[in-house]
């Protein structure tokens, strides 16, 4: 029986048990549509949070209903000490799920201790099988050492591993059939995201491609068998191919807002929490975690979910690439 007492309601009764936390807004790769055209003059080192501000924030948290931490940066396996770090994360008793996401780039040293510091799930970002290409929307980024982690994240046996491909229009959305047939005969979840146009310059609209035509591509192809949501899930809507082992996701942060069965809040590494992706109405944490306040930072926590938007008003009265920077919020 679960006490109320530890749940998170929001005031359109929806449970917020999710927690998206960015440990480092560095990043070894210059994804297009993550950065804008000449960095987001991120905050200088000593502005992030310390492990302990991590920690302390991760346990107040879990204790009034957090169910599932996600670490995600700029890339989190940048960040000094991430390694110990999880380990201790994963030592939270009432913590269910700790996952990460990750591009992958430095999984082939660091899988199996990701594996032993108790990290679960992996989210690996990946967006062209095709070498140049990838080198081109990652700005230089080597498709094959990003290739050489996921096998090595399953050798480790992660219990799910989901690739994440940021669907773009001219881009790679030729690929999207390939990457659905990586889950024919491979224990994977592929997840196709729909591009949002939040970096301004040379990232408009016209990249995206809608969710529906992606899985029409894939149907050419196989039928795809819907299942249900997940517990503790993100947004994305799964499937199956015929035959295949593994499964292909679907996210549709632009055709189709998902805010409804929005269950997550977010924390930057500069330790700004958000409501919403799209919040306007951030709060600074550090002032109280630097004073190691648990009851204020519950009630902080409390008044964030409490003033969650019931939706977004991304793309409507055309307000996209305003001022999310994905690469500071993590996605
Ligand atoms: N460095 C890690 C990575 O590459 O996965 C974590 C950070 S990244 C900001 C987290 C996720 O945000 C990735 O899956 C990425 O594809 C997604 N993302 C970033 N910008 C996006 C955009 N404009 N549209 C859709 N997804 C985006």
């Amino acid at each position: 029986m679960e006490d109320p007492a530890m749940s998170l309601l929001d005031p359109h009764g929806r449970r917020i048990n999710y927690l998206r936390l960015s440990v480092t807004d560095r990043c070894n790769l210059r994804c297009s549509y993550c950065r804008p055209p000449g960095g987001d003059g991120g905050p200088a080192v000593g502005e992030i949070l310390s492990d302990e501000d991590l920690l302390f924030l991760a346990r107040t948290a879990v204790g009034i209903g957090i169910e599932k931490i996600r670490i995600t940066g700029g890339e989190p396996l940048l960040r000094k000490g991430i390694v110990p770090l999880l380990s201790r994360f994963g030592e939270i008793p009432a913590l269910k799920k700790l996952v990460l996401t990750t591009n992958g780039f430095l999984l082939r040293e660091m899988a199996g201790d990701l594996r032993r510091a108790g990290v679960e799930s992996l989210n690996i970002s990946l967006d062209s099988l095709v070498p140049d290409r990838f080198a081109r929307v990652t700005g230089g980024g080597r498709l094959r050492a990003v290739l050489e982690g996921i096998e090595k994240a399953q050798e480790y046996a992660f219990p799910h591993i989901k690739i994440n491909v940021v669907v773009m229009r001219g881009v790679n959305e030729d690929e999207v059939v390939r990457f659905a047939s990586l889950t024919l005969d491979r224990p994977l979840t592929v997840r196709f995201i729909e591009h949002m146009p939040l970096t301004g310059k040379d990232c408009g609209p016209g990249l995206t491609v809608p969710g529906e035509e992606i899985l029409c591509k894939i149907r050419e192809i196989s039928r795809l068998t819907p299942r249900d949501k997940e517990d503790l899930g993100g947004p994305a809507r799964y499937f199956r191919m015929e035959g295949a082992v593994g499964e292909i996701g679907i996210i549709t942060p632009v055709s189709c807002h998902f805010c409804g069965d929005c269950n997550r809040i977010r924390v930057t590494s500069e330790g700004i929490a958000k409501g919403c992706l799209f919040s306007t109405r951030d709060v600074d944490l550090k002032p109280i975690l630097a004073k190691g306040d648990a009851e204020g930072l519950r009630n902080t926590l409390r008044s964030v979910v409490g003033k969650k938007p019931s939706g977004h008003l991304f793309l409507r009265e055309g307000r996209h690439g305003e001022s999310v920077h994905m690469s500071r919020i993590g996605g």
